[in-house]
């Protein structure tokens, strides 16, 4: 799956916000955006006020809400909500060496740029690859949202570490049995 087209890579940005552990506390959306410094206009200062933390738990819970839908209807009308966050502003730069578009302007306000970037990368990657491609990992005990880029459309894990523990405990199930 060619995820190298306007809205690619942005993707990872939404599932990894949704899957921000945010029981670390009012610091979680700091310690997230420092930890995604590379998709923010160099020189933003990665700080949210408390009202700008909450903004993000709502952009993220609206990702998580995208992954379990369970049906284009429902996906569209969260993928909406999101979109209704965003303030894109298509903008070229080679900031990293290569030239390639970002979705909100470069000097919008840090949460500005993050929902933007959220919103449009989750939504290009529905429209063009469909919403059965983000999902929620089948592991129990884990609720991580992952994007399936898979050829076959065949993942159900959030990472390679889920899906061997899963194979294991079905193993054991099945011995058991
Ligand atoms: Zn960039
Ligand atoms: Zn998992």
């Amino acid at each position: 799956m060619d995820y190298d087209t306007y809205g690619s890579t942005a993707v990872e940005l939404a599932i990894d916000l949704a899957n921000a552990d945010r029981d670390a506390g009012p610091d979680w959306a700091t310690a997230f955006l420092r930890a995604h410094d590379e998709w923010f206009s160099p020189g933003s200062v990665l700080d949210l006020s408390p009202d700008e933390t909450g903004q993000a738990a709502t952009t993220a819970d609206l990702v998580r809400a995208v992954a379990v839908a369970q049906s284009e209807g429902e996906v569209m009308d969260r993928l909406n909500a999101l979109l209704a966050l965003a303030h894109p502003k298509p903008y070229a730069t080679d900031h990293d060496g290569a030239l390639h578009l970002h979705y909100a302007r470069p000097d919008a306000p840090l949460l500005e740029q993050l929902t933007t970037t959220v919103a449009m990368g989750l939504s290009q990657v529905v429209v063009q690859h469909g919403w059965q491609r983000i999902g929620v990992c089948s592991a129990e005990g884990c609720d991580d949202v992952y994007v399936d880029t898979s050829r076959n459309a065949s993942r159900r894990y959030c990472s390679n570490t889920c899906a061997s523990r899963s194979t294991v405990a079905a193993y054991r199930a099945r011995r058991k049995a």
